[in-house]
């Protein structure tokens, strides 16, 4: 439950991005406005993080080389996955590209076995973490840029046991305002009929940087990519 003026604020930020990117999206008639429109999109959810209050912003633990959080499996919706694949071929080398694609590779086979449960549990350095550091930082997915904690050490036993509960270490108001920006624009791409559903960063990714005909299919606003990439496949045959 959250007070009353917590909710007041949740509310206002998800009707006011709902609102924005809604808007954004009406105009959107080719893939650079929508890119456009959904760095937007980002950039509202680092200005929500830079609005919160001071006193709470004090008590993230989250620093700069401290990456605990990448290990853990990230669920994405298909525009968070061409915003990345548009920055690693807009700015990666083509060597450093073709190591992204073989660490990805990797992971989507490695998971391809995996139960739902097994995947959320498994813990695997993400393939774009370099040094310590998010490699596409500036268009990192929604998920990445609202994880805060309190206490790093909690994220560190975390990341070697999964059975270590992240919960209570959340700070919950900025988690309120963070997730109700996330919710909004979730909404707004939903209802401008892009893909919505949940994906495994990974596995996703690999399929965008492999297989053009993936952007053309998320334009044309059908699902991007194969069931096989699904945060939680069905248990049904995969769509190939
Ligand atoms: S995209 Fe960046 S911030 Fe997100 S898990 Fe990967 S390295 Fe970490």
């Amino acid at each position: 439950m959250f007070s009353p003026a917590l909710e007041k604020q949740r509310q206002h930020l998800y009707a006011l991005t709902v609102q924005g990117m809604g808007q954004r999206l009406q105009s959107v008639t080719e893939a650079t406005a929508l890119f456009t429109a959904l760095r937007w999109g980002m950039q509202e959810l680092d200005r929500t993080y830079a609005e919160t209050p001071a006193k709470v912003r004090a008590t993230v633990a989250c620093r700069a080389g401290c990456s605990h959080c990448c290990s853990v499996s990230v669920d994405v919706q298909a525009h968070e996955v061409f915003l990345a694949a548009e920055h690693l071929q807009m700015n990666f080398s083509a060597a450093d590209l073709a190591g992204v694609i073989e660490r990805t590779a990797a992971r989507r086979a490695h998971i391809a076995g995996l139960g739902p449960g097994e995947r959320n549990r498994l813990m695997q350095q993400c393939a774009l973490l370099r040094d310590g550091q998010c490699s596409i930082y500036e268009d990192r997915p929604e998920a990445c840029r609202a994880h805060h904690t309190y206490n790093a050490a909690v994220c560190a036993a975390h990341a070697i046991d999964p059975a270590v509960d992240l919960e209570a270490v959340y700070i919950p108001t900025l988690r309120a305002r963070l997730f109700a920006v996330m919710l909004g624009l979730d909404e707004a791409i939903e209802a401008a009929g892009f893909d919505d559903r949940a994906y495994d960063f990974g596995s996703a990714l690999h399929e965008a940087l492999t297989n053009s005909l993936c952007r053309v299919l998320w334009l044309r606003r059908k699902p991007a990519f194969p069931d096989s990439c699904l945060a939680a496949p069905s248990t049904g045959p995969a769509q190939v």
